[in-house]
């Protein structure tokens, strides 16, 4: 198994009940992926704590107390460590090792995988859990190592911190990282510059400590939140809302509605309405009302201009839940640049330079982001059968039959693989549907006596042409965002998850795998 983060530590926990023999293999030097190497000041995930975790195991949720509705990095990196204590993972997993190679070899039906430790292993089965936004974007800026002070990604944060009290910070991106760093850097730093290429809709977390009533009230319900999270589109364990149109309702009720959204917070903004995504009108009726309360919140009328100054629809980026943010550019020591109207042009040794001026800077941030869904497999030179390369093969478009199988690249899983819902849902309950399915497909093998599975052709190319017709058909298809993998050069566009739903997709999994598997082909040993 590539990678220990959920779908790594939960992949091998699984496979381990089949019997086999596993190793996972990981870069960093602890568990948790995102949450281990995400450790930027402000790191706080936006999807509630009680639906942001395993569901595999009752005693594992009885046993851990969430402290917060929106758990901050620190908490989350605990938990999956813990999490790998609780299941006696960690003997099985080695550190500080990345993957460079993994090559199928047709003969032996085998992956021969090499290690950037020199380290060379074999193996029939390889199940990718690398992760859909683990390998970082940083923008090849003219100059950039000409600067003379530091600079850094959000996403390689340093273990022990980073003190930039009196510096003069440039963050350069104001997505979800972005919106979440800047106003706890803006606390110690002397002065701080945030580089604004593409203003985005935020919406305020209401984040708020757990008491005890909360904490026995989501035990007791674990059952009913569990079901709810397998029959909801987005895997999340909430009732689905009675919403009508916005259109239907008059202005006085509409508002209402929108006001309760604002009040509860979080990701679920959209949910006011059942058309907010869907009809053009409803969105902007919603897009106009968070504009205006982003305006509320900001002292000097110019600077809100340029925050709400944006240029695609709600919902067509990932919805952005923020803590403060926009309350920070009333500080006297917060100016926020303008980076669509000025680009940033190089940067030079005392700091950046844009088409309207230079910023002298002591630390550069990147919250600039990652290479969604495909990245961290083509990080790795990932060769199939007949040594052709998955970066050859995904050139025009990544797709897998199911997210799960590439032809071409037999016994190798993907978890919340191009194909898949992934990033569109509650992640973690997408993992654990797809270990869930990867590991019965094993076990099918085993007890057939099937050495070899691969995807048809024809059915990934069908399900792959059905996930773009769904994107297309969407807001989201239209929107240059890294959802489209617009954000890296040379990167070929296209949304490349499932949009259908999450219970729809673990239907049509679970519907395929009782068809004795249609779409995919086996091989006997
Ligand atoms: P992102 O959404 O891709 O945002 C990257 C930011 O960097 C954007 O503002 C982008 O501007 C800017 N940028 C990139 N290249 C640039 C350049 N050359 N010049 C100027 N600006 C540039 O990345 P992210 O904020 O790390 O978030 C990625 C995803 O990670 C999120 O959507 C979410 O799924 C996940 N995430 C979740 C949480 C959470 O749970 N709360 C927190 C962080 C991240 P443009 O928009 O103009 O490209």
């Amino acid at each position: 198994m590539i990678g220990a983060g959920a779908a790594g530590l939960y992949a091998l926990h699984r496979v381990r009940g089949l019997g086999l023999s596993a190793k996972v293999f990981e870069k960093g030097d602890g568990v948790g992926g995102t949450w281990y190497w995400n450790r930027y000041p402000g790191a706080r995930c936006d999807v509630e704590s009680w639906d942001y975790c395993y569901t595999f195991s009752e005693e594992l949720e009885r046993e851990w107390e969430w402290t917060e509705r929106f758990p901050a990095q620190p908490e989350l990196e605990r938990y999956f460590n813990y999490v790998a204590d609780r299941f006696d993972l960690r003997r099985d997993i080695e550190f500080n090792t990345r993957i460079d190679q993994a090559r199928y070899d047709d003969e032996q039906n085998r992956w021969l995988i090499s290690m950037s430790s020199g380290e060379t292993v074999s193996t029939r089965f390889l199940i990718s859990a690398a992760g859909c936004l683990s390998e970082v974007n940083t923008p090849h800026f003219e100059g950039v190592d000409t600067f003379a002070g530091q600079q850094i990604h959000t996403a390689r944060w340093p273990k022990g911190g980073l003190d930039v009290t009196g510096m003069r910070v440039g963050v350069i991106g104001t997505g979800s990282t972005g919106t979440q760093v800047i106003p706890q850097l803006a606390k110690q730093a002397d002065h701080m510059f945030v580089f604004q290429r593409t203003a985005q809709f935020a919406i305020p977390a209401r984040n708020r400590p757990l008491d005890d009533d909360t904490l026995e009230e989501l035990k007791h319900n674990y059952h009913e939140r569990w079901e709810l999270k397998r029959s909801s589109s987005t895997g999340m364990g909430r009732r689905p809302t009675e919403a009508s149109s916005a259109l239907e309702v008059d202005e006085a009720t509409r508002n209402r509605a929108f006001e309760d959204s604002w009040a509860r917070g979080g990701p679920g903004f959209a949910r006011a309405f059942s058309d907010v995504m869907t009809n053009p009108e409803s969105n902007q009726i919603a897009s106009e009302f968070v504009r205006e309360k982003i305006r509320e919140k900001v002292d000097d009328p110019d600077v809100a201009d340029t925050l709400v100054g944006i240029d695609h629809p709600l919902g067509a980026r990932r919805l952005i839940v923020e803590i403060d943010y926009f309350e920070t550019y009333n500080r006297p020591n917060v100016t926020l640049v303008d980076a669509a109207a000025n680009p940033i042009e190089e940067i030079t040794p005392q700091g950046l330079r844009t088409t309207e001026g230079s910023y002298d800077l002591d630390l550069i941030v990147y919250a600039t982001g990652f290479d969604g869904m495909t990245g961290a497999l083509l990080a790795m030179d990932i060769q199939g059968v007949g040594g052709r390369a998955l970066r050859d093969k995904w050139a025009d478009g990544a797709g897998a039959y199911l997210g799960l199988v590439a032809s071409g690249f037999p016994n190798l899983f993907m978890i919340t693989g191009p194909g898949s819902p992934a990033v569109y849902s509650n992640v973690i309950f997408s993992i654990e549907q797809h270990v869930e399915w990867i590991t019965d497909c094993l076990a099918h093998m085993l007890e057939n006596g099937l050495d070899r599975i691969d995807s048809d052709p024809e059915a990934e190319a069908e399900w792959t042409r059905g996930v773009h017709d769904i994107a297309n058909a969407s807001i989201i298809g239209k929107t240059d965002s890294w959802w489209t993998g617009s954000n890296i050069e040379g990167k070929s566009k296209g949304v490349t998850f499932y949009l259908g739903g999450t219970n729809i997709y673990r239907e049509i999994c679970e519907e395929i795998a009782a068809n004795n598997y249609k779409g995919f082909i086996f091989q006997p040993g």
